[in-house]
């Protein structure tokens, strides 16, 4: 059985992160995507916010599952059972931090393997913070989110969604 660990900030979920999510979970029997709630990243939506919008975003992937934890990752993956961790890269500014992480992740818990998924061309821009300053100034997110959480994202800027188009 293989497991993987798909981690992130996911605040919030993108096209991209998605894009991973499905090819990860071609490779593995299981993947859970784990929302790290204890960012010191100040984050747009609470951990539970996060978990539910990944959830309705992969109903349709029977061997995802979604869950938040705290602490380290490499701790998470030894008490979920997981042996791999799933990084996307978007570009070479990307590489030298997640070399960085796999290799302290493999010393903290050597039964793990990070392994790194190259984005998309379509979404190699993309990443939740280009949302978040798009979304504030009431710029169009359609390109880069799934559309049942575009709403979510405004309301938290106190933008009306339907007022924009
Ligand atoms: P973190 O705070 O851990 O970087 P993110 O939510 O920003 O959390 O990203 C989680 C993972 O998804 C990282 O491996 C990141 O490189 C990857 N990722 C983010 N945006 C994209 C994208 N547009 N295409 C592919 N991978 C992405």
């Amino acid at each position: 059985m293989k497991r993987a660990l798909y981690p992130g900030s996911f605040d919030p979920l993108t096209f991209g992160h998605l894009d991973i999510i499905r090819r990860a979970a071609r490779m593995v029997d299981e993947l859970n995507v784990a929302v790290l709630a204890n960012s010191a990243k100040n984050p747009l939506f609470s951990a539970s916010e996060r978990v539910n919008m990944i959830k309705e975003a992969v109903a349709g992937l029977p061997n995802v599952t979604v869950s938040s934890f705290d602490g380290l990752t490499a701790d998470y993956a030894r008490q979920t059972g997981a042996t791999f961790i799933v990084r996307g890269l978007r570009a070479v500014t990307d590489f030298e931090y997640e070399l960085q992480l796999a290799q302290t992740n493999h010393v903290i818990n050597d039964d793990i393997d990070t392994i790194f998924l190259v984005t998309d061309l379509r979404y190699s821009y993309l990443s939740s913070t280009i949302v978040k300053e798009v979304a504030s100034y009431g710029g169009d997110i359609s390109k880069f989110v799934p559309e049942s959480i575009i709403d979510r994202i405004y309301s938290k800027y106190h933008i009306s969604g339907r007022s924009l188009k």
